[in-house]
């Protein structure tokens, strides 16, 4: 797995150290009271399980599914949303979290849902931001890194399924992605 990697990006320590800055800005800016967490399955669930045991307030955790990349390096465009129900979110604070936002097409649509359905306040975080001009207008409230447009692997991430337990992020080797 490890020979697939072109080079790391952001290490695991580095990392680490981020989510105590990120963990006690969201402690400190949320209003108090109970929040949501909107995990995007499946690639913020690593991001999400790190961050989460870092902020010490009652939450309760919710995944959703959707797709829009559909395995390849390139965004689709669309949003599917794949769950049969939709989380219970009428008045609740919300916190989104995804792995990267990329275009912004899935932000963007999962936090629409997320206020159409009720929520009282959307509030997203992703690991990785891609420094580009969006598709959508979406910012996230919480970023732990800015990247280079370049496809990117591990921490959560992955390419056709694989590379998700990497504990670092890094660029896949041009030879790995066929
Ligand atoms: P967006 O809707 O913002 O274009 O894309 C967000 C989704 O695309 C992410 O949740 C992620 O699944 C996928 N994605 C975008 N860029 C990358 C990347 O560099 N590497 C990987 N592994 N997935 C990416
Ligand atoms: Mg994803």
């Amino acid at each position: 797995m490890k020979n697939d990697i072109e080079r790391i990006l952001i290490d695991e320590a580095v990392i680490q150290k981020r989510l105590d800055t990120l963990a006690s800005k969201i402690e400190d800016e949320f209003p108090a009271g109970p929040i949501v967490v909107i995990i995007l399955l499946k690639g913020a669930l690593v991001f999400a399980s790190d961050l989460l045991r870092r902020i010490p307030r009652e939450l309760s955790i919710e995944c959703l599914n959707v797709a829009s990349y559909h395995g390849g390096l390139e965004s689709s465009g669309k949003v599917d949303f794949l769950d049969r129900h939709f989380p219970e979110v009428k008045g609740k604070h919300i916190l989104l979290l995804d792995d990267i936002l990329d275009t912004g097409r899935t932000l963007r649509a999962v936090a629409d849902r997320l206020t159409e359905e009720g929520a009282a306040a959307v509030h997203t975080g992703v690991l990785l931001a891609k420094d580009k001009k969006r598709a959508e207008e979406v910012e996230a409230d919480y970023i732990g890194f800015e990247i280079n447009d370049e496809f990117v692997v591990g921490y959560g991430l992955d390419y056709k399924g694989k590379y998700r337990n990497l504990p670092y992020v890094g660029v896949l080797k041009l030879s790995a992605a066929n």
